[in-house]
């Protein structure tokens, strides 16, 4: 069996101990830098499996770093998760601007930090959603060129956006749930946050514009794609 390999891009001695100890436990190869420049160098060199980078580091900022490999046709496939203290950069982070496949705010519990790991590479296996091409209003989604578009319009998702849409236009009419969605479109065990869902339900609502109106919320519970 190969290795699967994650790079660690953080500057503390005692996170990089506590993410060191837990990772390997869970089975991973690890690679670490302590700097941007050297986090870079080993994303490109080593071609890891997913990546974990601190926001906060000396000289060069985790958002920037991120935002370098997201656009770096070398680098731009590989999951990055984001160690985060700052709640109110989340929407950020995750969103277009920076492109981070997830996050996970300091302190983190190491336990939920590999669940989200396995979740990712998991999602990377292609378990994505199959299916024909659907239409609800406005709105087209085609799984197997993995395109949405407003109008004729092309709308451009993340990959969790685009299978968060997908489910809930499947669904069309039925509700569904925050933790069946943050089960079945990220992999995770329901005890974790589902504010997470929220938070990528106003992205997508975001930039779907006025179609985003056939998306519902139903308060306490979840979402639901209005029927006609
Ligand atoms: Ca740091």
């Amino acid at each position: 069996m190969s290795e699967i390999r994650i790079l660690i891009i953080e500057d503390e001695q005692d996170v990089i101990d506590l993410l060191t100890l837990n990772l390997r436990k869970a089975g991973f190869a690890l690679s670490t830098a302590n700097d941007g420049a050297a986090g870079l160098r080993k994303a490109r060199e080593e071609s890891p499996a997913l990546i974990i980078l601190d926001l906060m580091l000396p000289k060069m900022p985790g958002l920037e770093i991120c935002k370098v490999l997201k656009t770096d046709t070398a680098t731009r496939h590989i999951p990055i998760i984001m160690l985060t203290a700052k709640a109110e950069e989340i929407d950020r982070i995750v969103g277009l601007e920076f492109g981070a496949d997830d996050y996970v705010t300091k302190p983190f519990s190491p336990r939920e930090l590999v669940l989200r790991i396995n979740a990712i590479l998991r999602r990377g296996k292609g378990e994505g959603v199959e299916g024909k091409k659907m239409a609800i209003g406005s709105i087209t989604l085609d799984p197997s060129r993995h395109l949405v578009a407003v109008a004729g319009k092309p709308v451009r998702l993340t990959s969790v956006e685009f299978k968060l849409l997908s489910m809930l236009m499947q669904r069309q009419g039925r509700v569904q749930a925050r933790d069946r969605l943050l089960n079945e479109v990220w992999g995770y065990e329901s005890l974790i946050d589902t504010r997470t869902v929220d938070t990528h339900v106003r992205r997508l609502r975001k930039k779907l514009g006025k179609a985003a109106n056939a998306i519902e919320t139903v308060r306490g519970f979840g979402y639901r794609i209005r029927e006609g």
